[in-house]
């Protein structure tokens, strides 16, 4: 077991997997609301002709979506929407740009009607639209063509091109990647990596890696792990051993195939960004191995702080006793607190500070 085992997932009262994922109410409460959304743009959309069809994609459905991190980020759901035709019957099918065009206007007819909805992108994006809500969340809703006859999907795109892009098979992928006893530990490792990304990325956007891409990568490294026979392991050791594997990797071949597509590249990263990624991996690689062979827990944690900032819980006050080699007195650590600023209680987080708050100034 890691030293760090009982902070990153354990008995502690604050753990690194508590503070980034969502609550169980908090996923309910995106469920009614994506629900609601789905079942009305079925309903809305079906007058064209087409059978429609929602599906929840993205981290919600692979199990590992993150809480927003920082100010000004929302959670985001993805809801696919799949307009039905068989493309070789002769019957005149829609183009890429109606579908897209179709679902815009009513996620905008919908903004009018739902009060807890606040604003519809416009123009939409490439790939979507997003419907962006008060509550610090966002609906993202691409638009495909379910081909019926054959069960294969593709994405309309806002420029009016058809991009061959089917979610279904990469998620079965997911889902059978690693047996059953094993995907849960999975999944945490996908959230750690997400929430490193986000903290570790803010000053370096165009380097950040996407969360599509952390999911595989993690997904190849663990089936690697365990095929190692390394089972039963405790999260932080588990993630010290996949970040050790990404970094071996990624630093030998930037090229990530797509597991269900060798043709797609889902390593999007740049190539003038790609030494800024590496080396924040590279960091990342440092802080575990130093918190693996960390003496106890508290150095342990000390180390993981390097990679994950505020999100690291240190150990208790009372435990972290450290004793200074020269005199062996015992020091007592002065901790850090971390403030969380919301706008109201339970409401929208303004900022996380550490140790104070700053002041913002009047105008
Ligand atoms: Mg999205």
């Amino acid at each position: 077991m890691g030293k760090a085992q009982r902070l990153f997932n354990g008995s502690a009262t604050h753990t690194l997997y508590g503070r980034i994922t969502p609550t169980p109410e908090q996923l309910d409460f995106l469920q009614e609301q994506w629900n609601a959304l789905a079942s009305y743009l079925c309903e809305r959309l079906s007058v064209w002709g087409y059978p429609v069809s929602t599906l929840l994609q993205g981290s919600y459905r692979y199990g590992t979506l993150i809480k927003p991190l920082h100010r000004g980020e929302s959670y985001d759901v993805d809801v696919g929407v799949y307009f039905s035709w068989d493309k070789t019957s002769n019957q005149a099918s829609p183009t890429a740009k109606q579908l897209r065009a179709w679902v815009q206007s009513e996620l905008q007819q919908y903004v009018s009607h739902a009060g807890e909805t606040v604003d519809v992108v416009d123009p939409p994006k490439e790939r979507c639209s997003r419907a962006i809500y008060s509550q610090q969340f966002h609906i993202d809703t691409p638009t495909y063509h379910l081909d019926s006859a054959s069960d294969q999907r593709r994405l309309a795109c806002l420029s009016g091109k058809w991009e061959e892009s089917d979610p279904k098979p990469l998620h079965k992928w997911f889902r059978d990647v690693v047996d059953h006893e094993h995907r849960d530990q999975l999944r945490r490792l996908v959230r750690y990596l997400k929430a490193w990304a986000a903290i570790e990325f803010q000053d370096a956007a165009s380097a950040r890696p996407s969360s599509v891409l952390l999911t595989i990568l993690a997904a190849e490294a663990c089936r690697e792990m365990w095929a190692e026979r390394f089972w039963g392991i405790s999260d932080d050791t588990a993630l010290g051993l996949v970040v050790g594997k990404l970094y071996e990797r990624l630093a030998n071949d930037r090229r990530v195939p797509n597991p269900v597509d060798a043709e797609e590249d889902l390593n999007r990263i740049p190539q003038e960004a790609w030494e800024a990624f590496l080396t924040r991996l590279a960091a990342l690689n440092d802080a575990a191995q130093l918190a693996e062979s960390a003496e106890d827990e508290a150095s342990a944690a000390l180390a993981w702080e390097g990679a994950f900032q505020f999100l690291m819980p240190l150990p208790e006050t009372d435990e972290v006793e450290i004793i200074e080699e020269s005199s062996s007195k015992a020091l007592m650590q002065v901790p850090d607190v971390v403030i969380h600023v919301y706008d109201r209680p339970g409401g929208a987080l303004l900022s996380t500070c550490r140790n104070e708050v700053e002041v913002p100034s009047i105008s």
